[in-house]
């Protein structure tokens, strides 16, 4: 059974937490302090840890460096505040994934499970291992066609999909509208160069922290777009 470490001050939450993993099949251990948590994140093994960010003695930055220094357990970070999970991200403590509270304890089972499926696979099966293109915060899953940016999953359409990928694996290159039109929309597709445009404006709103300054999709004014690296 998926042993689970549930490290949050307030107990309300974390009983609540429990029980729903519990209904689903996990084993869950609660710590209500932060110096508990981490000695017991770091002794026992857990298959997960859902770490809230605020917590008595030792908060969740440092349990998660701590972690992470010995352990590749993954961490789902929590915290009620929305700024504090921006600033976590930018510090790229390598917790898996981020939550704002309040959410919804099936949306925590929900992803408990997946980060819980990928971390199995990874570790025990022999299969072949997904194609992964990961650039500064940026992963994107080739095999399963997914993307996830600072650990948050994004939706993409087939063809931004397509531009995004190609982008990123030929990185700090720079491409025409047309090279890229060609590149990604076949001969017979109906459409303009227009489309490129109108693509990278759909990426850059899903990847780009602010899109008044890419930091990722550049555009090279009077040639086209890179990559940046
Ligand atoms: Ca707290």
């Amino acid at each position: 059974m998926s042993k689970i470490l549930i490290i949050e001050d307030e107990e309300a939450i974390a009983d609540l937490e429990k029980d729903y993993l519990e209904l689903s099949g996990f084993e869950v251990e609660i710590a209500n302090r932060g110096d508990t948590g981490l000695a017991m994140a770091l002794e026992a093994d857990f298959d997960l840890i859902i770490l809230d960010l605020m917590l008595p003695e030792v908060d969740g930055f440092e349990i998660c460096r701590q972690v992470r220094d010995s352990k590749n357990t993954p961490i789902i970070m929590v915290s009620a505040k929305k700024d504090d999970i921006d600033k976590i991200r930018g510090l790229g403590l390598g917790a898996d994934d981020y939550m704002t509270k309040p959410f919804s304890p099936s949306e925590l089972v929900a992803r408990v499970k997946a980060h819980m499926d990928r971390y199995n696979r990874l570790i025990h099966s022999g299969a072949p291992q997904n194609e992964i293109v990961e650039i500064r915060g940026i992963k994107i899953d080739k095999t399963a066609r997914r993307v996830w940016v600072n650990g948050e999953e994004k939706t993409f359409t087939t063809k931004e999909f397509d531009l995004l990928t190609f982008l990123a694996q030929n990185p700090n290159r720079v491409f025409t509208k047309e090279e890229l039109f060609r590149e990604i929309w076949d001969m017979e597709s109906v459409g303009d160069i227009a489309t490129v445009t109108v693509h990278i404006k759909k990426i850059r709103e899903k990847i780009e922290f602010n899109t008044a300054k890419p930091q990722y999709v550049e555009t090279i004014w009077g040639v086209g777009y890179r990559f940046k690296v």
